[in-house]
């Protein structure tokens, strides 16, 4: 499968689409799209951006699925597609390491935090989150808790966001 999100992508202006396979996407301004949370009341916006986060993990979730399918189950693949993926949306530069327990992801301009008045009452990068849910899920075959630990919108201090992903255990749910 492809490395470049650009070359598997159908721009189809004669019926106003752009396609990835089915999945279809849309260009919107960050502004535009962050702009819904910063003119909700706290407990609101709150609320829709773990509706956002949810809403990327699903549909997100799947694209991940269908890539980790196509990549032959290929962990570090995976990780290496997501980058290439998410620098090629718009969704910042992405860096992840990894140990045999967790993944830390590092993201460089997140158009979420960019997009967002500054400063924000808490992290904003939720789409992130949604999307590692699944990616550390793959990853470690099984549940995970992903937490934005860092966020650049709420903590103003440089253009970087962190994120922990580790795995859920039986034993302490
Ligand atoms: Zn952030």
């Amino acid at each position: 499968m492809s490395q470049s999100l650009r070359n598997r992508m159908t721009w189809d202006t004669d019926n106003g689409q752009i396609l990835d396979d089915t999945r279809r996407y849309v260009i919107i301004r960050n502004d535009v799209l962050m702009g819904i949370f910063s003119r909700l009341d706290a407990s609101s916006a709150a609320q829709a951006l773990a509706a956002f986060e949810n809403s990327v993990m699903q549909s997100g979730g799947q694209s991940a699925r269908a890539y980790f399918n196509a990549l032959g189950n290929d962990v570090n693949k995976l990780l290496d597609t997501m980058v290439a993926f998410s620098a090629e949306l718009g969704w910042g530069v992405w860096s992840f390491s990894r140990t045999a327990a967790a993944l830390e992801l590092t993201v460089r301009n997140s158009p979420f935090a960019a997009g967002h008045p500054k400063p924000s009452a808490g992290p904003v990068c939720h789409p992130i989150v949604g999307m590692l849910r699944t990616v550390g899920e793959l990853v470690f075959d099984n549940r995970v808790e992903v937490r934005e630990t860092q966020c650049c919108c709420h903590e103003v201090h440089g253009d970087v966001c962190r994120f922990s992903i580790a795995a859920v255990h039986p034993e302490n749910p």
